[in-house]
């Protein structure tokens, strides 16, 4: 059963108007002002974690501890996430066409694991590598062992890795020994090795993996 792993934001869900919404929320909610909603929106930009909750607490004062801050952040988050049922179907017929389907994701274990809960692709996978997990993280192989074994396979029979991240994904990929198809997003970096195939969108990544396993 061939391999597919994903990279989950910006490839399966998308992160970038979730964040915000989030963000905006919490502030509303808690009756924060401007200039914290900016500070959160400039901070949370990549990534989110609960050590930014404890840095916003001591940059403005605030009353909240940290915990309740990011536990807030994460119920928020889970509660805007979605992933459109063109990808969800899409995987789904990975699926019925025997894939074996990973994700592998650079993030906190709680909220990337309450985004895939919430969204329902949990259901849809075979194994999932979060790197808050380890405290190791893409482009890093034993991330992507790891993901690999949770699915029950081996990274040495090969596969595929999709995501947008240029190093993350497509350079860690490669590196795992996977083929790759990357989700155009940005200028490509000099000096990587380039996708063995670029989309503008995952459902085209999952048609050239379907179209795989029908040649
Ligand atoms: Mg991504």
């Amino acid at each position: 059963m061939p391999l597919a792993l994903f990279d989950l934001d910006n490839t399966l869900v998308d992160r970038q108007s979730v964040y915000g919404d989030a963000v905006a929320t919490l502030c509303r909610r808690r009756t924060f002002g401007p200039e914290v909603e900016q500070w959160l929106l400039t901070e949370l930009a990549d990534r989110a974690n609960l050590i930014d909750f404890a840095r916003l607490r001591t940059a403005f004062d605030l009353e909240a501890s940290a915990a309740e801050l990011w536990q807030e952040y994460v119920t928020l988050t889970a509660a805007a996430v979605t992933c459109r049922p063109a990808v969800l179907k899409g995987l789904a017929r990975l699926r019925a066409a025997s894939w074996t389907i990973g994700i592998v994701t650079n993030g906190a274990s709680d909220i990337q694991r309450a985004k895939l809960t919430a969204t329902g692709l949990i259901d849809l996978v075979d194994g999932v590598a979060v790197s808050g997990d380890l405290e190791i993280r893409k482009p890093d192989r034993r991330l992507y062992e790891l993901a690999a074994s949770r699915c029950g396979v081996s990274l040495a029979d090969g596969g595929w890795m999709i995501g947008d991240n240029p190093a993350g994904d497509i350079g860690g990929g490669h590196q795992a020994g996977l083929r790759t198809i990357w989700l155009a997003s940005r200028p490509w970096p000099d000096g990587l090795t380039t996708a063995s195939h670029v989309v503008d969108d995952v459902t085209d990544a999952i048609n050239i993996l379907l179209n795989e396993t029908s040649e």
